[in-house]
């Protein structure tokens, strides 16, 4: 699915410790959700995740609510390719990059260039401080051409 790899071992525990120090709890299916989200790509939906921590004891809305308040503290990166479904993928700063998303088979490869940092920095000097972007590209991939 993807050529991009894998968060270290120490940005998995260093999403931890955030989780910590903002006040979360680190439980047992957030572990087994970062344990996946640190080796594959992704990005997943909560139902996808769900599947693949095998449960974990615990529900779908439950994934839901822990993937949306990672996401609130910066562990994860929510993901909008336009088709009404949120996916998530580790949020490792120093591992910036983009999406491109086939139409038909809705495979992804990640693009590991930015061309957004002028428009950061624009916003920047308005004024503006958290300044973050997404930006997904979206096309029939050659295998569905
Ligand atoms: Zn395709
Ligand atoms: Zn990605
Ligand atoms: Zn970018």
């Amino acid at each position: 699915m993807s050529d991009h790899c894998c968060a270290s071992e120490g940005a998995i525990a260093g999403a931890l410790e955030k989780i910590r120090a903002n006040g979360g709890r680190v439980t047992e299916p957030r572990r087994a959700m970062l344990a996946i989200l640190g080796k594959e790509h992704g990005p997943f939906s909560a139902e996808e995740l769900h599947k693949k921590i095998g449960g974990a004891g615990c529900d779908v809305v439950t994934v839901y609510r822990s993937l949306q308040a990672m996401e609130e503290i910066g562990v994860v990166r929510r993901c909008d390719f336009g088709d009404g479904t949120y996916r998530y993928e580790f949020n490792d700063g120093e591992h910036h990059h983009h999406h491109i998303i086939c139409r038909v088979c809705r495979s992804v490869e990640t693009l590991d260039v930015c061309v957004a940092d002028g428009l950061e920095r624009m916003a920047r000097q308005k004024g503006y401080q958290k300044v973050t972007h997404t930006l997904e590209i979206f096309g029939v991939c050659p295998k569905c051409a």
